[in-house]
């Protein structure tokens, strides 16, 4: 009786760990997800995974690169 308690309280747990995961996973993913940083070329800024990292500055795009 008390192991199937426990097989349910387990299983449970296990429900809950999945959807608490679900979510922070991206987060975790990538860190520092909100963290903007202005392009050296024309100051737009981007967020930091989406930012091209070029000689220790950061560009918005491609074009950015080109025009430095
Ligand atoms: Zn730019």
């Amino acid at each position: 009786m008390v192991l199937k308690i426990l097989l349910i309280i387990a299983v449970i747990v296990i429900i809950y760990f999945v959807f608490f995961k679900k979510k922070p996973l991206k987060k975790s993913d990538r860190s520092d997800v909100n963290e903007m940083v202005e392009c050296s070329a024309c100051g737009t800024y981007t967020q930091v995974d989406e930012a091209i990292l070029s000689g220790n500055k950061y560009y918005c795009s491609n074009e950015c690169i080109g025009k430095v």
